[in-house]
Order: structure tokens, then sequence, then C-alpha cells
């Protein structure tokens, strides 16, 4: 898995590379220092979590004397776990609480984020993650705003076998198609509800308005169990501005980073948890059925790191 990971993971490897490349030369000069800390910045890192870095590699080479690469690298590697917080809680939580009531059904997943960061693709690989668990699925089209939209779900649903409630005309309510799908996963004991929602990004109090409608409406039935939010790592900070929005609109449970085949920006991952202070669940590696995957930290470390 973290050798599909590194292999999907553009640029994977640009930190150990340049750390082996910088700490072969026979003088560490301040411009050497630059180009570590400038790679990574590329990563996404963010100032603060750089910051650290810098400091535990400047610690181990000049008080310690170590030039070992691998020791210098094993360094990065802790204090960059560290940074990403391995006892975050990543589950989803789907299933009744041991002792729960198991008539509580559907299990619901709100997905929100910025159109185009990839919600409607990783609603369809959710979807064939839980069937593939033996889980029934039910996906609602709850962006009624864009027929296209709720197309493409409906393509989604066909191709990993699970069916879609969408409304019958464009410009629907959303709250009603949401509630809709739950009241039908419920009267058909499905096991989780999956619920698409519009990423307009309108003004954030018609944001909150129309998030803060479309989850009483289901709460009305079911609790909602996880509220993902879907960023697009390739957007960097412009992207965590925008995810902003959507956190305080919903409350987020877990965080979805797509595209990460296509960017060499993993680092988001650190910038987001900490500004958004909900963790990275899972992660977009591809656009087939089969590139989602659970966020693994030690994995992620290693792959970065190269
Ligand atoms: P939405 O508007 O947020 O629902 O976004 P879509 O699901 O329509 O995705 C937008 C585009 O991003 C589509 O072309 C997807 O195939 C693509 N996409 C989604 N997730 C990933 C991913 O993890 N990796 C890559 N490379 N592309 C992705």
């Amino acid at each position: 898995r973290m050798q599909r990971l590194r292999a999907r993971l553009a640029g994977a490897g640009t930190i150990g590379a340049t750390l082996l490349g910088v700490l072969s030369r026979a003088d560490l000069q301040a411009a050497d220092w630059e180009e570590i800390e400038d790679t990574l910045l590329m990563a996404d890192l963010g100032v603060p979590a750089t910051e650290r870095l810098m400091g535990a590699l400047r610690t181990r080479v000049k008080v310690e004397g170590t030039r070992d690469p691998q020791a210098v690298r094993q360094i990065l590697a802790e204090e960059l776990l560290a940074l990403v917080d391995p006892a975050m809680d990543r589950a989803l939580h789907l299933d009744p609480a041991p002792g729960g009531d198991a008539r509580v059904r559907p299990a619901t997943v709100l997905m929100v984020g910025v159109n185009g960061t990839g919600k409607t693709t990783t609603a369809g690989k959710l979807a064939r993650v839980l069937v593939a668990e033996g889980k029934s699925v039910l996906l609602g089209a709850a962006d009624t705003f864009r027929a296209a939209a709720a197309d493409q779900l409906a393509t989604w649903g066909a191709r990993v076998g699970v069916d879609v409630v969408r409304a019958d005309r464009e410009g629907a309510d959303p709250a009603s198609v949401a509630f809709d799908a739950v009241r039908e996963g419920a009267e058909r004991g499905i096991d989780v509800v999956i619920v698409d929602t519009a990423g307009r990004l309108q003004t954030k109090t018609a944001l909150m308005d129309e998030l803060g409608k479309v989850k009483r409406v289901i709460e009305k039935q079911v609790p909602v169990s996880e509220v993902l939010l879907v960023l697009d790592a390739t957007t960097g900070q412009n992207g965590l501005r925008q995810a902003e929005v959507f956190a305080q609109a919903a409350d987020v449970t877990g965080i979805v980073l797509t595209k990460l085949d296509g960017s060499a920006k993993g680092g988001i991952v650190v910038s987001v948890q900490r500004e958004l202070g909900v963790p990275v669940k899972l992660v977009g590696l591809g656009e087939g059925p089969d590139d989602l995957s659970p966020f693994d930290p030690h994995d992620f470390v290693n792959a970065i790191i190269g």
C-alpha cells in the first residue's frame, strides 16, 4: 500500500532527495539550509511546521554533529509524524455504537466542499469501499443546482452498483432530496446513505443556511454520522481558506484530501489538520473507483520523505 501511495504521490521523495543532496555537501552553508527549508515549504507544510522541522534538523546536524543521511532522515520522519498526529481518530463511524440501537439505521455521511474538489467522485468511491465491506449503500444527490452533478452521481451509482436518489427537477430543495434519500434508506433497511451536497462558493451565510437545513432534515430521522469535507490537495493554502468556510458552516468530522496523486503538496495534511482541528480520514489517489484509501500517518510520512 505504501509503495502505491509513494508511486502516486507525484514529487514524493523530493524532501528525502533534497536532504541527501544537501547533507552530502562538505561544508553546509546558509544557502543549503534554505534549500531544505524551501523544499518543505513547497510541499505545503506551512510555516510553523517547517520551522519546527528545521529546528530539529539543525539540532541534529550541528549539536549532535551527525551527517548520516539515514539518521537525519529518521529525525525528520519522527518530527513529521508527530506533526501529523498519529493519535487522532481517523475511523469512519458508521456502525451503531457498541450496545447502541442497531435499529437506528441508516448511518449517514454528508459530503461537503467546494465544487471541483472531488466530492461526487469521492462519494462514488466511498460507496464502492463500503459495498466491498458488505454494507448496503444508497447515494443522495442533494446538489440540485446542476443537473450535471446528479447525472455524474448517477453514473457513479451505476458503476459501483448503488441506487441514487435524486430530485425530479433542477433547482429542487437540496434538503428535501437529503430527507428523501435518508427516508428511503430507512425504509429499505440500508446501512449507509451518502449525501452529496452543492459546493457553490456563495456567501457564507447562504452556505451555512443551506448545509444547516440539509443536516437538520436528516437529523429529524437519524443522527448524521460523518460530515466529510473534501479538499483538493493541489489548491494549497487557497483551498485551505475555502475549506475553513465549510468547516464553519457544518460540523465537519473528517477531511478527505483528494488529488494527492497529482501533487507534491502532501504537506497540506499538516496545515489542514492544524487549521481546522479535524483529522484527515481518507485520501484520493486518482480518478478511478479504487483510488480512495484510509489515511495512514506512517505510510504517509514514509511516502512524503522518500
Ligand atoms: P465535485 O464538483 O466536488 O463533485 O468534483 P468531482 O467529483 O466532479 O471531481 C472533479 C474532477 O476531479 C473530476 O475530473 C475527477 O475525476 C477529479 N478527481 C476527483 N478526485 C480525484 C483524485 O483523487 N485524483 C485525481 N487525479 N483526480 C480526482
